[in-house]
């Protein structure tokens, strides 16, 4: 690598960067891939079978281990030692998840796939609110045509529901059939009128190349060494080396976009996590792919004569306009679904089913009192038992021995947990900057946040719980635990959903983006941005599906203007 000049180099090796891998290398460029995270390989390292008996606290979540001890994140979470962030005086709170291995957040996402509707792309033109993106839907759809496909995307057969867009035929595999919690509360929702979907999910309910379907049987948070879900370091990175252009190098955390005197990129700096060294590694073309929020960090820390304020950032954009999915959650004791036979109702374990957003034509008559939509995901069924079991006994105080064993048989399986993933209208509060104190372990100066929500996301989390408690009503059942209507309370932390996106969005003009609707810099013509950063942005569909589709057009243009040298 000492001395060599890729074609391309991509910082970053999660979904953003894993595609951007895919297409460049099968394009026949040179391609060195910088991740700060080590190296990682499903095949081997997936507790796909292990019991919760088989872990410390039988599995449940830790500081260091929030979604479970068998999660697949490696080295990462919430807190990153030496890897600090700050949060600004004054600012709501604000969460950053940040994966450190190779393949980042798709080795433990949910797969939860949705595109982004026609509406979404043109929000300020429907309703005043925040900011039109510079691509319309008819212009991603190939690209997300071209996703589903290689990626692998369960889902079945056309809705028709409105901004929900359908696939064109054999882009999507079949939907597995729905669980029983799925189907009740799918029956309370249609009593108000309001209809179920199947949910589009990276997971394979048939074969796919090599690659075997789903068996419906083990968490999808621990990764899949079977490969029936979507992870980069199964479905985008092993075709990229097997060209022989991917050159990869973990433990390289990348700080700074280095420039030569005309202002075009000429590689990045970065420091061996394993031994401190600063390096340096040069290529004709950068992309950065590092998630929203450390992609904005490499661009304000990357300052020079020229860039004084931080590169691509003369207008003050990098960094703004953070956004995060609005979300909600309540959990709810069902007495129709106690004393189930006992079978094997695992399934995927992300649901089957989910509710899409209804309410357009309700705003569209001045009927809600928010703009924009959430959907509701759902969980529940008879998964491996936890000791989280408990939650449903908050009426069985005092009970032990036989009697405690009966009731908790009774109850298993009979408690639903729904959540609300919702828009949020880009405001002025929500940004990240550069700490001017803190730094982290290796010198580089940290992010620091500023988040405050906006009576419209406050206003849309209060409207899902109240239909959330009118639905469990439905079902008969009764919410477990204390209830928090008031929206300003129940809303999820800032980056708590961990759908952070913006901080350098895409625009059409160099006044108004960082990037334009390609995701190349404005300001260096042969740096690009590939990841959450460039969405202007945050429809209540998860992101990760629009960021592969986004960075596929990003790179296959990269390649283009490549290819005729006008780089
Ligand atoms: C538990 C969980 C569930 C989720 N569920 C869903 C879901 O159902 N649907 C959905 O759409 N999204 C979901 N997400 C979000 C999804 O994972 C992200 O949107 C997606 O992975 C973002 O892709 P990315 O390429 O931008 O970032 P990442 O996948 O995070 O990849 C970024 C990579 O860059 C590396 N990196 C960071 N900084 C540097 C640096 N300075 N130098 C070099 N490398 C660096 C990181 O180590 C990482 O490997 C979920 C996330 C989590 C954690
Ligand atoms: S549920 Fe299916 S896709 Fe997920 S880890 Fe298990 S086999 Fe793999």
């Amino acid at each position: 690598m000492a001395g060599a000049v890729f074609d391309v180099l991509i910082v970053g090796s999660g979904a953003g960067g894993g595609m951007a891998a895919y297409e460049l290398t099968r394009r026949g460029f040179k391609v060195l891939m910088l991740e700060a995270g080590r190296h990682y390989d499903p095949l081997t390292e997936t507790p796909m079978f292990n019991l919760p008996s088989e872990a410390p606290l039988r599995g449940e979540p830790t500081p260091d281990k929030a979604f479970g001890y068998y999660d697949a994140t490696i080295d990462g979470g919430w807190d990153v030692p030496g890897e600090p962030y700050t949060i600004a005086e004054g600012s709501e709170p604000f969460k950053w998840w940040r994966p450190r291995m190779l393949g980042g957040r798709t080795n433990h996402w949910a797969r939860v796939s949705l595109r982004f509707g026609p509406y979404d792309f043109k929000p300020y033109s429907r309703d005043g609110l925040g900011f039109d993106w510079p691509v319309d839907y008819d212009e991603i759809a190939p690209w997300y045509d071209k996703v589903e496909r290689l990626i692998g995307v369960c889902g079945g057969r056309p809705q028709g529901l409105e901004n929900i867009p359908d696939s064109p035929a054999g882009c999507l595999q079949p939907a597995p059939p729905p669980k029983l919690h799925e189907l009740l509360v799918s029956r309370a929702y249609a009593s108000m009128g309001i209809p179920s979907s199947p949910v589009h999910a990276a997971i394979l309910t048939q074969q796919l190349g090599d690659r075997p379907p789903c068996f419906y049987a083990t968490p999808c948070l621990r990764g899949c060494s079977i490969r029936a879900n979507f992870q980069s370091t199964t479905v985008l990175l092993p075709p990229a080396i097997a060209t022989g252009n991917l050159t990869v190098r973990t433990d390289a955390m990348v700080y700074q976009v280095d420039l030569d005197k005309a202002g075009k990129a000429t590689g990045v700096s970065f420091i061996d996590r394993k031994t401190g060294a600063h390096h340096s590694a040069r290529a004709k073309a950068v992309v950065l792919s590092a998630g929203a929020g450390e992609t904005a960090r490499i661009l304000l820390n990357s300052k020079s004569s020229q860039f004084p304020d931080g590169l691509g950032n003369d207008h003050g954009l990098v960094g703004r306009y953070l956004m995060d999915s609005v979300g909600t959650k309540i959990t709810a004791q069902i007495p129709a679904l106690e004393d189930m036979p006992v079978t094997n109702d695992d399934g995927m374990s992300v649901m089957h089913t989910y509710i899409p957003w209804w309410g357009h034509g309700m705003q569209a008559r001045k009927q809600l009192d928010f703009p924009r939509g959430y959907h509701v995901e759902m969980q529940g069924g008879r998964m491996m038992p936890s000791m989280s079991l408990v939650d449903w006994l908050d009426d069985g105080q005092g009970l032990n021995g036989p009697d405690l064993r009966a009731m908790m048989r009774k109850r298993y399986g009979s408690t639903v947990r729904m959540g609300s993933r919702g828009e949020m209208i880009p405001n002025d509060d929500c940004f990240c900057d550069i700490d001017p104190k803190v730094k982290d372990q290796w010198g580089i100066p940290v992010l620091r946040f500023h988040w405050k929500w906006g009576e419209t996301e406050t206003r849309q989390a209060a409207h899902a719980i109240t239909t959330f408690l009118e639905v469990i009503d439905r079902m008969g059942g009764k919410p477990v635990g204390p209830v928090e209507r008031d929206g300003r309370k129940a809303i999820s932390k800032g980056g708590e959903i961990i759908h952070e996106v913006g901080t350098a969005r895409m625009g059409s003009t160099a006044k108004n983006s960082v990037v334009d609707g390609f995701g190349r810099s404005w300001a260096v013509k042969n740096l690009f941005v590939a990841d959450g950063a460039v969405m202007v942005s945050s429809p209540d569909k998860n992101p990760t599906l629009s960021i592969l589709a986004l960075s596929w057009r990003t790179s296959a243009h990269l390649a283009d203007l490549a290819e005729r040298g006008e780089l």
